[in-house]
Parts: C-alpha cells; structure tokens; sequence
C-alpha cells in the first residue's frame, strides 16, 4: 500500500503542458474555485506557444461555418480580456488584418470578394476597400496600382510567451500552482479504473483529474495514459513546421501598423512586434520545410522571406537583416482533420486530452469550455463538433 505521504500534494486537477493551452484551461479551472497544478516538462511555452505567429482571428476560418463560429466566440473573449485587463498586460496589439490582392487577376479578386461576403453574411466585421484607404492605413505598403483590399478591423496579435505568462500569474494569484522543469512521467490508476495520481520524477500527485495538453506531444502523453490503442486514434497529431523571422528590436518602428498579407500565392505574412520589429512567415516556405536536412539552420529560407517582403516593405530591402534577425522553427500541433480536438479518453477515466491548430486563438475559449464540462459533467455545445470520438465508430460517454 501507498504511504500517506507518497500521495501528496492532492490536486482536484491536473494540467499536463505548459504551452497556451495548458495556462488557459488551468486559469479557467482556477478561476472556478478548483486546485490545479500545472506541470511542464521544460520551462512555460517551450513549445509551439515560444515561435508562434500569433494572428488572433475568425478571418482565415471561412470553409466551414461551425469552426467560424468558434473562433469568432474565441474572439470575443480576447476582446473581452482586453477590456479587463489592457492590451499591454496581455502583450496584444490591434489595428486589425489587412489583405489585399492585385485587381488585374480576377481569380484573386473573385475569392476576395467571395471572403468577404462570407464573412459579412456570418457577422463578422469585414469590408472591402480600395487602393487610396490601403494607402492611408498603411502608407509604407508598396500596393499595386489596382490593388483591393479586405480589412477585417477586429482582429489582434499577440506575443504568445507575454500572454502564457499573464496567465499563468493569474493561475496563481488565485492559489494554483505551476511547476515547471517537472514532466509527467506515468498516470496511475485506481482498481476501479479511475485516475489516481499524476507520477512526476518529484513524486506522484494525487488527483482524480488531469487535463493533458502536451501539442505535438499529445500522442505519447495520451499512450502513456491510456488502456486502449484506440485512445491514440482520437489524438493523432499531425507535426507542420513553420518557419518565422523577427526583425532586431526597434529595426521596424511603424513600418506597419497592423497584420498585413499580400495575397499574391506566397503565403508571406506579417506583423508588428512589441518590441518594435516585424515579424514575417510565408505558408508556401513553410510547405518546403520538411526538406531541411536534419539540424540544418533554415538561413536561406529566412533570407528569401525577407526578401519577398522586401517587394512590399522597401525598408525590409536590407542585405544584412537576415543575419541581424532572430530565426525559430515552430511546430505547430495540427489534429488529423484540421480542427480542435478536446474531450476525454475513452479508456482512461479521470483524462481529458485537448490539441488544436489556432491555438492562441482559441486558448482562452478552449480553457472555459474544457473548465465548464469537467465543473459541470456536461459538454458544452460548442465543443460538440469536436469530440475525439469523431475519429472512430465507438462513442466516448
Ligand atoms: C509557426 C507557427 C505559426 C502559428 N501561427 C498561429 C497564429 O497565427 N494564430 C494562432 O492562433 N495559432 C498559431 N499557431 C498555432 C499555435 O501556436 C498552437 O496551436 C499553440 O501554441 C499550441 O499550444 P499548446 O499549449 O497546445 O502546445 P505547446 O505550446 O506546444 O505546449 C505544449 C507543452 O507541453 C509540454 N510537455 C510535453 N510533454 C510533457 C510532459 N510529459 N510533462 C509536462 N509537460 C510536457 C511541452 O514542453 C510544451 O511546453 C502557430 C504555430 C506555429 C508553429
């Protein structure tokens, strides 16, 4: 039998990662009275929350009306953040997404227009605008000459580590506790089947509850945890590598005043930086990724993003940026279908998985809807599409 002592500290929940998703769940629960402890294997956003884009938007999310609406109410939160807590303590910044494509290609004009009606019929702000209102809102943009654009003035940015760091002060102003440099290494389990107790390499925590949120290592998280194989189907993760330049501290003061993306093919999108720089990523350098050579710096690839967005931003148009600049390799953690994933294991009771894409957008919803269900034992609606049972015929109760 398992000494007394052996068993402590006693937690009623248990939060395994210490990326966005894991701060935001723990506040969440936290702030409805329960005891959490947040263990993170190496030091908070070490992960894909350390070299992320951190573009806070429904924008992007016009395919499919439900995944819309989630990161639209995702968005409602930030402004509601915002308006308790100011965009400084949150490391946010506004001024909305500006996009804009070349009026001479109708193809590029025809989706632009179809986005924005899209989002208008679905409520969210969104609205067309012409040459000489893109040069006002960003005066340093070398836009074509028949250049359209879509401004979408809700949308944010955020310096993601700024923000897993307010939560996690909010985490313990309200008496949970977060350790980090301490994994999971094994979940035990009682007779009856019901979790028991988080093993750390510092000694088990006793909880009859732990919400894994591990990213792209969910699957080892949900294997070591679960009784079933099947339980690692409902979590596969799929690894998408991103590449992302920030330009030196004070290199970009202005340059932009907003998120801004030429929608010209390349994928190549950009930002402000609180610490007055930019910061840029390209989807289409992002899909060659994957050939780097192992261990191999992604120099040239960083040299060629600032050198496409130099076409647009005369001052990027710089030899010696590249070297000046600071060059990460995020992986983002991206569920089998593309969307959220957040529920229990079917064959561990007591473990709650979450992993999604979007994470920064949707943390901070994704943390008070994972904190309503285990508060309450219902599954709120919004999560419904996006139960782990979906991957497989066999439904989880
Ligand atoms: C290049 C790039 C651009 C992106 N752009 C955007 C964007 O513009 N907007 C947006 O909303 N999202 C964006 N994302 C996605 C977003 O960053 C992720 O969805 C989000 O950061 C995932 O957070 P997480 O907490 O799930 O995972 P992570 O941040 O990866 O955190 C998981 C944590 O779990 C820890 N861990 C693992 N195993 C253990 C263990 N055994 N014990 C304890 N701890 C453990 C890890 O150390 C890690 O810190 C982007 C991602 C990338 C890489």
């Amino acid at each position: 039998m398992r000494s007394e002592s052996a068993m402590k500290p006693l937690a009623d929940v248990v939060i395994v990662g210490g990326g966005i998703l894991g701060v935001a769940v723990a506040w969440a629960l936290a702030e409805r009275r329960f005891k959490v402890v947040l263990l993170e294997e190496k030091s908070l956003s070490a992960g894909a929350t350390g070299c992320t884009f951190g573009w806070l938007n429904a924008t992007s999310k016009t395919t499919d009306w439900t995944y819309h609406r989630l990161n639209a109410r995702g968005m409602e939160i930030y402004i509601e953040l915002e308006a308790r807590w100011g965009c400084e303590a949150l490391g946010m910044g506004g001024g909305g997404y500006l996009a804009w494509v070349n009026g001479d290609d109708s193809n590029a004009v025809d989706s632009l227009y179809d986005q924005i009606r899209r989002l208008q019929q679905w409520d969210y702000p969104a609205e067309l605008l012409e040459l000489d209102t893109l040069r006002l809102l960003e005066p340093q943009v070398r836009f074509p000459s028949a250049a359209l654009g879509l401004f979408a003035p809700a949308d944010r940015w955020v310096e993601a580590p700024v923000l897993a760091g307010f939560f996690a002060g909010r985490v313990r102003s309200l008496g949970g506790e977060i350790r980090e440099r301490c994994p999971a290494v094994a979940f035990r389990f009682e007779d009856a089947g019901h979790l028991a107790a988080v093993v750390t390499p510092q000694g088990e925590i006793a909880t009859a509850i732990a919400v894994l949120t591990g990213g792209i290592h969910l699957p080892a998280l949900v294997r070591m945890a679960a009784r079933d194989p099947i339980d690692g189907e409902r979590f596969a993760v799929r690894r998408v590598p991103g590449l992302l330049v920030q330009t030196p501290p004070g290199s970009a003061i202005g340059l932009i005043e907003r998120l801004v993306e030429p929608l010209d093919g390349s994928g190549l999108h950009l930002r402000p930086t609180l610490a007055g720089g930019v910061m840029l990523g390209a989807d289409g350098i992002d899909e060659r990724l994957g050939d780097l050579p192992p261990g191999e710096e992604p120099q040239a690839q960083a040299a060629e993003l600032l050198h496409s967005a130099a076409r647009h931003l005369k001052a990027l148009d710089d030899p010696g940026l590249t070297a000046r600049s600071k060059i990460g390799v995020g992986v983002r953690p991206v569920p089998a279908d593309g969307f959220p994933i957040v529920g229990p294991l079917a064959s561990a009771p007591g473990v709650y998985g979450v992993v999604t894409h979007s994470g920064i957008t949707l943390a901070p919803l994704l943390g008070r809807l994972l904190a309503e269900e285990i508060a309450t034992g219902r599954c709120p609606d919004l999560l419904k599409p996006y139960r782990p049972d979906r991957f497989v015929g066999a439904a989880v109760h």
